[in-house]
This record gives structure tokens, C-alpha cells and sequence, in this order.
């Protein structure tokens, strides 16, 4: 089963859309793992979008995702991370599709909204930098049979 991390941004938190973005995730059957409110520092930042250090958004990226609390999230189910980034929509808003929270909630690619793991490998990074294991979660769903057929 595959797990994914995501993230409400600043301006989603600011918005009131934590409860929007989680009832999203919900409703198309996914199942919340872990999650913890909170200030990221500059240094979890840095890390956290280290394959952007150097391009010219790079420092606004950095200021935003620390100016105020974050919601911070690993969700799971069968292909999480696929799943997760079509729901979030495409990183530009205005190119993202109607119907996705960055459609739906957004403008602008410097107030997005959200984040969302674009790849497996990616995913299992973003969770161990975000959470020790003891935070996750392991919990058996009594509805997960009526959302999908496990093998
Ligand atoms: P994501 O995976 O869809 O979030 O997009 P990326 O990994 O490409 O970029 C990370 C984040 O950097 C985006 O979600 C935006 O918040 C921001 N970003 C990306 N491209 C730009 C850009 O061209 N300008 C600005 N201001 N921010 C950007
Ligand atoms: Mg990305």
C-alpha cells in the first residue's frame, strides 16, 4: 500500500482550508496515516525543497512555507501519490484543472495552497523527513473493502 506526504501550506492554513483539503482526501477514499500542525523552520524548509535551491522562486519558496503553520500529513492507499497530486491539480493554478483544490482554492504558483509528493521514492524521503515512525499511524479501516479490493 502506498503512502504519501502532503502538505496544507501557509496561505491554505490562513484560508480556513485544512478541513476542506481533509474532507477532499477523505471523500475519494484515502486514509489519513499522520499529522501534525506546526512552524516549519527555515532548516526543514531548505531541506524539504532542496531540488529548488538556486532557481529564481527559490527564496519566496522559503519565505512562504515558513511565514506561518503548516498542516503536515501522510496519507495512504492504492496509488497515494498519483492519486494525491491529481486531486491537488496542476502547480500552476491557472492550469489546473476545474474540480482540484488548486483550481477550485487558487490563483497564483507562489500561493498554491498545497503540497503533495510527485513520486514514490520522493514520498518515502518527504515522510522520513517529516515524521519519526512512531508518529505514523497503523490502522485497520472497517470501510477500506467497500473503496477498493485488496489482493
Ligand atoms: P509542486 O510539486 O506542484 O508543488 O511544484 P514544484 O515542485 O515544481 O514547485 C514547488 C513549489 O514552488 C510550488 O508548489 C510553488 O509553491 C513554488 N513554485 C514553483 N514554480 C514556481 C514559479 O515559477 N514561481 C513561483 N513564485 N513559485 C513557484
Ligand atoms: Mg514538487
Amino acid at each position: 500500500m502506498e503512502q504519501t506526504f502532503v502538505l496544507v501550506k501557509p496561505d491554505g492554513v490562513q484560508r480556513g482550508l485544512i478541513g476542506e483539503v481533509i474532507a477532499r482526501l477523505e471523500r475519494r477514499g484515502l486514509k489519513l496515516v499522520g499529522a501534525k500542525f506546526l512552524h516549519v523552520s527555515r532548516k526543514l524548509a531548505e531541506e524539504h525543497y532542496a531540488v529548488h535551491k538556486g532557481k529564481p522562486f527559490y527564496e519566496g519558496l522559503i519565505n512562504y512555507i515558513t511565514s506561518a503553520p503548516v498542516m503536515a500529513m501522510v496519507w495512504e492507499g492504492p496509488n497515494a501519490v498519483a492519486v494525491v497530486r491529481q486531486t491537488m491539480g496542476a502547480t500552476r493554478p491557472y492550469e489546473a484543472a476545474p474540480g482540484t483544490i488548486r483550481h477550485d482554492f487558487g490563483l497564483t504558483v507562489s500561493r498554491n495552497l498545497t503540497h503533495a509528493s510527485d513520486s514514490v521514492e520522493n514520498a518515502i524521503a518527504e515522510i522520513t523527513l517529516w515524521f519519526k515512525p512512531e508518529e505514523l499511524v497503523s490502522w485497520g479501516r472497517d470501510t477500506d473493502r467497500w473503496i477498493f479490493e485488496s489482493n
